[in-house]
């Protein structure tokens, strides 16, 4: 029982959080000050106003809008004196105004849905104008989604009523561990706690994913958990063993042996003998020195070539790939399998062409190539230790909620 108070609290603080840090404004523009007793008890004036929609033309302005419904250009440069007017000057086409006209045709109000999120009010008063902007908070609901995997994972994720941007937010931080395209079987199960946004009751769209699990191979237990700081900013994604959902790249994929010729734009090639780019780093070492695969990941190619000999390609989280050539052997791993960082992937040679035994060692990102000693690697360590407890409770709540969820039952609900 305390265990649930405790539950609902902090998830009521979570709602607290992420809709104070969504809407730092609320309606805060006072209206005039009530005067007279009439003003106390409004005979509603609004039913005998006349009300019209204007939509703004391409260059189209304020001015022209108002004179379409009879403003004179005297109470148009009246707005455009009031305080706030560039609220209302600086339109777009395509933007709608809300005109209403009291029945003697005097300009009484204006409504400027911006966004869904700030709308701008004008009003007219006994002296003038009142130009206001009204802030609308953003609500964040939190809502579960679990399923078995059917064929793809973006369609079955679809069927669970996941946003084609939670399914790609999922795909992205799980990306060092599962390849969703190939790697996931029919029948693994998947869960997902994650908000959803809402103005005026109305769903704009889906926020942060908070946790999420998915099962590959029968077995292996995959889990995400949010860590934001205390400024609401996301740090990362962190597993049920607080580890970091990225993960870096060793800097170099062999170990005792001497850098021999660096990344560069441009280089003489001893072999062709002509001015060449080279876009690796190329360690020389005795022949069957170990390589190591630099990072965790998917081998995708494995075959020997003219220029790179026998050679390995390994992708990682979808954007990263390494490349290791000239190998004398490869290792047990085929093409296809995943590995683990520092597993040995071959052994040093002089296949294709090479003027001696060398690793030649590529890093690309997004299919560009960069100097695999001077790319920048992705933060990836651990919880950190002043978040530790945080994060903890955190991670252990959703666990809980998590466990709850069949996904056998197929059925999105709200978070309960
Ligand atoms: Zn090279």
């Amino acid at each position: 029982m305390h265990f649930l108070l405790l539950f609902i609290s902090v998830f009521l603080l979570a709602i607290q959080f992420a809709t104070a840090s969504e809407s730092p404004k609320r309606m805060l523009m006072p209206l005039p000050p009530i005067t007279d007793e009439t003003n106390i008890k409004p005979k509603t004036p609004e039913k005998n106003w006349q009300k019209q929609h204007i939509q703004i033309k391409p260059n189209g302005s304020l001015s022209e809008a108002l004179n379409q419904v009879g403003i004179d250009a005297a109470t148009t440069y009246q707005i455009t004196q009031s305080p706030n007017s560039e609220w209302l000057t600086q339109l777009t086409a395509g933007d709608t105004l809300q005109i209403w006209l009291d029945k003697d045709q005097n300009l009484k109000k204006i409504l400027y849905p911006k966004t869904q999120q700030t709308h701008y009010q004008l009003i007219a008063t006994e002296d003038g104008f009142e130009i206001q902007e009204i802030h609308f908070p953003v609500e964040t609901k939190i809502v579960t989604a679990s399923g078995l995997i059917q064929h793809s994972f973006y369609l079955s994720g679809e069927a669970q009523g996941l946003s084609a941007k939670t399914i790609m937010n999922l795909a992205d931080i799980f990306s060092w561990e599962i390849d969703f395209i190939r790697q996931l079987r029919s029948g693994d199960p998947f869960k997902v706690i994650y908000e959803q946004r809402y103005i005026q009751g109305e769903y704009i769209d889906d926020g942060d994913i908070l946790a999420a699990e998915i099962i590959t191979g029968g077995n292996e237990r995959h889990t995400a958990f949010l860590l934001k700081d205390n400024n609401n900013e996301t740090i990362g994604y962190y597993d049920h063993h607080n580890q970091n959902l990225r993960k870096a790249f060793l800097r170099n994929p062999v170990d005792y042996v001497r850098i021999t010729s660096r990344y560069k734009p441009k280089r003489f090639h001893p072999v062709l003998k002509k001015w060449r780019a080279h876009r690796g780093v190329d360690y020389g070492g005795p022949t069957g020195t170990p390589i190591r695969a630099t990072g965790d990941g998917q081998i995708i190619k494995r075959y020997w070539s003219r220029s790179y000999g026998k050679v390995i390609f390994i992708r990682h989280a979808d954007k990263y790939t390494t490349v290791y050539a000239h190998m004398s052997k490869f290792g047990s791993f085929k093409r296809g399998q995943w590995i683990k960082q520092g597993q040995v992937i071959g052994y040093i040679g002089q296949t294709g062409m090479a003027s001696g035994p060398h690793l030649h060692y590529e890093f690309r990102k997004n299919g560009r190539y960069i100097d695999p000693l001077k790319v920048k690697f992705p933060d990836a360590s651990p919880v950190p230790k002043k978040h530790q407890n945080h994060f903890n409770q955190f991670s252990g709540l959703m666990s809980a909620q998590l466990s709850r969820l069949d996904p056998h039952t197929q059925i999105a609900s709200n978070f309960e």
